[in-house]
Parts: structure tokens; C-alpha cells; sequence
């Protein structure tokens, strides 16, 4: 399903470029479930970016379910986006005027779905992230673990192929980062392609392959046999 072929990066700092990603070649197919590891600064988020259509590589080719997107404009790739990838974040992105209700239908309101099918698949992804009950609070009255299921609720909603979450423990403690992460290992069992970015060994055990990076070159890429828990 994805295919990224001879990626480089570069940025310009000033009038220096200087290289981030270093021939990256990847492949996932649908319904893997893979951690990206690697020091702070090896190029993680680089990555991500440039899997989530939101930045673009200095050479290489992306390859998303057999077509090539880095030619495509920008109004196409922001329709591949919704489409395609759900992204949940470090510090969950929720817009802190809105209810957890409001929060999770936002993708819908752009896509233009009608005010009543729009509440009824909200609620009904704040119920399978077990949040039924917290549909009317805001993000100031959630935990971080509740906010980050209304995050994670608010990507399942255009039923992405794949979901790409960046550290998304990052800000949660032991407890709530293992019930998100028990959550993730349960979305990927209905199918779901997650693609989960940490620096956390312990998290990444939750996923079925884990590929490490350093300094912007993929070091290893290894598969386990079976879910950790
Ligand atoms: P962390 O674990 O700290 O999140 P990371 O692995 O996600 O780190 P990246 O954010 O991908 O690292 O950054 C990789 C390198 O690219 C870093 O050295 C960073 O300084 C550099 N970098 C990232 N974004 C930019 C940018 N917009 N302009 C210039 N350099 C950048
Ligand atoms: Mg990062």
C-alpha cells in the first residue's frame, strides 16, 4: 500500500543544505502495524510528514496504493489526506472551544456531511474509543488519555486506511498511554493500518514490526511474531 522509494530530505538552513533522510526505502502493506524508533532528531517526524502528504521529499518516489503522489497538487494531496490517513498527535491538536462531540465531526463538517449522519458517526466513534459518556465535555474537562481518544476518535472518522500517530503518548502517563495503546492494538485487528512513531521501547512493543532509525537512515527493520500483550 505504501511504497516510499529512494527518499531523500534536505533543508536550507540559511544558505546551507543539509540532509536529513538518507535513501529511505519502505513498504507497508494494509493492516500492518509498525513503530518507527530512533533518537530525537534522527528524522522520525520527517517521515511522517512525508507520509501524511504534508511535506515533501527532495528526491525519491511515493507510491500510495499504486499511484505516485508527490506530482499531485495541492488541493489532491489534501483529498488524499482525508481519504487516506487518519494522524493523531503528541499533544492531540483539539480545538479547546469545541466539545469532544464537535471536535470529532470537524472532518465531516469539511466534507460536508449533513448536520444528523455527521452527530450519529460521531457519536458513534466516541463510543468505540469508550467515550459515550464525556460526548459534551470539552477538552480543559478530559484527561489526557480522554483527549487523546477524542483525537484518535476524530481520525477514525473518515475511515482512514491508515492511521500515523506521532508519539502519541508522549504527554500521557503509564496508565492512559497503555489504554490508548490497547486501543490502537484493537483498531489494527478490525484492519487498520497504524504506523506509530516513538522513542518509547515499551511502546513500541505494541506493534507487529518495528524499524529503527538513526540519523536519517532506516538501521534496522524487524517483525515479531505475535502482539506483546
Ligand atoms: P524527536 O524525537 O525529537 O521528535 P525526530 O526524529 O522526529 O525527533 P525530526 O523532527 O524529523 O526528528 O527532525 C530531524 C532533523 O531535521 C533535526 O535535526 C531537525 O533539526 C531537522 N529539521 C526538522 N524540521 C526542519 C525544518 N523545517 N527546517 C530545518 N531543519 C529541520
Ligand atoms: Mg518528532
Amino acid at each position: 500500500m505504501i511504497h516510499l522509494k529512494n527518499i531523500n530530505k534536505s533543508y536550507w538552513i540559511g544558505k546551507e543544505e543539509v540532509p536529513i533522510l538518507h535513501n529511505i526505502n519502505l513498504s507497508i502493506e494494509e493492516g500492518e502495524y509498525v513503530s518507527i524508533m530512533g533518537p530525537s532528531g534522527s528524522g522520525k517526524s520527517t517521515i511522517m510528514n512525508i507520509l501524511g502528504c504534508l511535506d515533501t521529499p527532495t528526491s525519491g518516489e511515493y507510491i500510495l496504493d499504486g499511484n505516485s503522489v508527490l506530482s499531485r497538487k495541492e488541493n489532491e494531496l489534501s483529498k488524499i489526506r482525508n481519504e487516506y490517513i487518519g494522524f493523531v498527535f503528541q499533544n492531540f491538536n483539539l480545538l479547546p472551544r469545541l466539545t469532544a462531540l464537535d471536535n470529532v465531526q470537524l472532518p465531516l463538517v469539511y466534507a460536508k456531511v449533513n448536520k444528523k449522519e455527521r452527530k450519529e458517526l460521531a457519536i458513534d466513534a466516541l463510543t468505540k474509543v469508550g467515550l459515550k459518556d464525556r460526548v459534551n465535555f470539552k477538552p480543559t474537562q478530559l484527561s489526557g488519555g480522554q483527549k487523546q481518544r477524542v483525537a484518535i476518535a476524530r481520525a477514525l472518522i473518515n475511515k482512514p486506511k491508515f492511521i500515523l500517530a506521532d508519539e502519541p503518548t508522549g504527554a500521557l502517563d503509564t496508565a492512559s498511554s497503555e489504554q490508548v495503546m490497547n486501543l490502537f492494538t484493537e483498531l489494527n485487528k478490525e484492519g487498520v493500518t497504524i504506523v506509530l512513531i516513538t522513542h518509547e521501547e515499551e511502546i513500541a512493543q505494541y506493534a507487529k514490526r518495528s524499524i529503527f532509525l538513526r540519523d536519517g537512515a532506516i538501521i534496522k527493520d524487524e517483525r515479531r511474531e505475535l502482539h506483546a500483550r
